[in-house]
């Protein structure tokens, strides 16, 4: 049974074809591209999407590991990105969990209603029961606390992803 309040949804898709106010891209620090999902929203969203982060790294300089920050979405079906830098998984004991935790907080903030892949998990090497755990934990932590968003979509490109995500929040719900 889903508790009452905001509502976690988990979905497997493509988060570029998402239709939400805002998508989260698991970005760099250089904001700039990269692959993975990064790639993937640049290529779909256009050059606007560059263009503002451009700026961004004018005014601020990039985006520190646990920061995020909002664009255009360009192109896409979201009217915003928000591009959050996960960390690099090493080992586990340099901080890794809080600060990706601090990721899905500082997105939260950033916006109302969200598309959000599994950050940290592709090149990164976040291993994906941990950063699933996190990601529904931190979401449900966050949702308690407030009014304004009504819907997040956590979306799995893949399977594995997916059934973690899902094992997760039924886990919570239960
Ligand atoms: P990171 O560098 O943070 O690990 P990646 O882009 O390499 O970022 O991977 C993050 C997650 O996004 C991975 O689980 C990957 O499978 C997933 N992913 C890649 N493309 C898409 C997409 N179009 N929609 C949703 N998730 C995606």
């Amino acid at each position: 049974m889903n508790p009452p309040g905001p509502k976690i949804e988990i979905l497997r898709g493509d988060l570029t074809k998402i239709p939400a106010d805002a998508v989260v891209n698991a970005a760099n620090s250089s904001l700039l591209g990269g692959g993975g999902v990064d790639g993937a929203i640049h290529r779909a969203g256009g050059s606007e999407i560059l263009e503002e982060c451009r700026k961004i790294v004018a005014r601020q300089g990039g985006c520190k590991t646990g920061e995020a920050v909002i664009t255009t979405a360009g192109r896409l079906s979201a009217k915003y990105v928000i591009h959050t830098v996960g960390p690099v998984w090493n080992g586990g004991t340099h901080g890794e969990a809080q600060k990706l935790a601090q990721c899905y907080t500082r997105s939260l903030e950033l916006a109302a209603e969200h598309g959000c892949p599994a950050i940290s998990t592709g090149v990164y090497g976040f291993p994906k029961d941990k950063a699933a755990a996190i990601a529904v934990a931190t979401t449900a932590r966050f949702l308690e606390g407030q009014t304004v968003i009504e819907h997040v979509m956590l979306v799995s490109f893949d399977e594995e992803n997916y059934q973690l995500l899902n094992h997760e929040l039924n886990a919570l719900q239960r």
